[in-house]
């Protein structure tokens, strides 16, 4: 029996081919999407990477800079054009190819480029959303792997992943990742008592450890799935990976060859990023909905485009018509006291910017939605809606409808880039309903966090 390959190299292809597509329409809006790579000093390996980065940019449409500097290069002068990049209309993604000479601080580094053109996943920010779910630029070589078990079809949930290899950049995301997907994952590193105890149990083995030969045959179940991450230059000049691909692809069911599996798909995923960054810059808005809950149904959102007499919008400025609007959100929600969500409410009004937009029918609040301003570290200016609610009996009236064009509306008022949909109100339908808004559109789970 021989393993199938997951072949990252026509899977690269692919993507490309559809991620030059949606840099054509990012160019037909204004300009092309930005990647600008730092180099310091004189690496080989680091050269031939940049090569690739800048190759994979023209072919996916994708304009890149390259900024060469000697490793002598200082801290401050790295900063300084990292800050100048980060204020530039051209540029979407920022990279500092690693690694970086001794004297230069690599935290300091990462840490200055803005998390909104982190392309390469480094930046705190972005690895913080890795942790907590929902990161926006995912680390490109665990990106690029998870894509590979996917398109295979490979499920990770409920499988014992394990994972050689505890780095930043590949190991500790990977695990992240999939983490989040189900798996239970084992990390190996350099100070694991022997390795082949964790290999053998590995349902998916996903090795990056750079040591050539690392992996084999015997230290792996039969039908595992290999993931080779390793890229070692070999003395006479060949590229191998960690494991020993030859006696292991016959115990294995899928196993990424090297070259040609992970590496390409790391490069493709960076274009992937970069692509994404100048979405959001512009504000165009093809992501795709991933944090939205469909557990909920709630029976406004079908029927937005009915039509009914326009009510006014009012913002709730006397505390009884945030009484009112406690009713009508308490109809929803009847675990709520009175006492604690009235008082909550009253908190957050007083709080920066909370307000509640309502619909008033007879004399009566019919329809309510919180909102706020924010003014975000990676996104600027954006408005937050909190759970939108209507009356019992005026349910499907459209005011629901009427309430979100009025905070669509008011949002592009405010000069607003973006929606932020509270997760109890980012339900499917609603986002159908927004997709044509011009507005990005951002469901978020931990509204607190902002
Ligand atoms: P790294 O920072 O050197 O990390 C290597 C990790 O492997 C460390 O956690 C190290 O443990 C562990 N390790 C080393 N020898 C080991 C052993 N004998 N047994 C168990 N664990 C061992 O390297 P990296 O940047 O993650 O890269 C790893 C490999 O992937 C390299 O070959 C690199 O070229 C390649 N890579 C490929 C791509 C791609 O696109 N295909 C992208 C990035 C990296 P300690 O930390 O405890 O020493």
């Amino acid at each position: 029996m021989s393993a199938r390959m997951l072949d990252g190299r026509t899977l690269s292809k692919e993507i490309r081919a559809s991620l030059f597509e949606r840099s054509l329409r990012i160019k037909n809006n204004g300009r092309a999407p930005g990647l600008a790579v730092i180099l310091v000093g004189n690496d080989p390996a680091s050269k031939v990477y940049v090569r690739n980065k800048s190759k994979a940019c023209d072919e996916c449409g994708v304009m890149s800079k390259v900024f060469l500097f000697p490793k002598t290069v200082s801290e401050h002068e790295l900063v300084e054009l990292i800050e100048e990049l980060n204020a530039s209309n051209e540029i979407d993604g920022i990279l500092v190819q690693l690694p970086l000479p001794e004297h230069v601080n690599m935290r300091n580094i990462i840490g200055c480029i803005s998390a909104s053109k982190d392309v390469d996943g480094f930046h705190l920010y972005n690895v913080g959303g890795l942790v907590v779910g929902g990161t926006i630029f995912p680390p490109c070589t665990p990106y690029g792997v998870q894509l590979l078990l996917e398109t295979a079809k490979i499920e990770v949930s409920g499988k014992n992943v394990v994972i050689v290899g505890a780095s930043n950049i590949v190991g500790k995301p990977m695990a992240l990742m999939l983490l989040q997907k189900g798996a239970t994952v084992s990390i190996c590193h350099i100070k694991t008592n022997d390795l082949s105890l964790y290999t053998r149990l590995a349902d998916i083995l996903i090795v990056a450890a750079g040591k050539p030969g690392l992996i084999t045959a015997d230290m792996v179940k039969n039908d595992v799935v290999v993931i080779d991450v390793g890229i070692n230059r070999m003395p006479d000049g060949s590229i191998t990976g960690d494991v020993d691909f030859d006696n292991v692809k016959h115990k294995a069911s899928w196993i990424t060859p090297v070259p040609g599996g992970v590496g390409p798909m790391t490069v493709t995923m960076l274009i992937e990023n970069t692509i994404k960054a100048a979405e959001l810059r512009m504000s165009i808005n093809n992501l795709e909905v991933t944090k939205w809950s469909n557990k909920i149904r709630c029976k406004d959102y079908p029927n937005y485009l009915v039509k009914f007499d326009m009510p006014t919008v009012i913002i709730a400025g006397t505390e009884n018509e945030v009484k009112e609007c406690y009713e009508v959100y308490r109809q929803l929600r009847p675990a709520l006291t009175r006492k604690s969500f009235t008082e909550q409410i009253l908190r957050q009004m007083k709080s920066d910017n909370y307000k509640i937009a309502c619909i008033k029918k007879d004399g009566k609040v019919v329809a309510c939605a919180g909102f706020r301003i924010l003014e975000t570290l990676s996104w600027g200016k954006a408005l937050y809606i909190d759970d939108l609610i209507t009356d019992e009996m005026s349910r499907n009236r459209g005011h629901a409808s009427h309430l979100i064009t009025w905070l669509q509306e008011e949002a592009k008022r405010l000069s607003c880039k973006q929606l932020h949909l509270d997760s109890g109100f980012a339900r499917i339908n609603a986002h159908r309903f927004y997709q044509n808004s011009g507005f990005h559109i951002r469901s978020l789970h931990f509204s607190k966090e902002l």
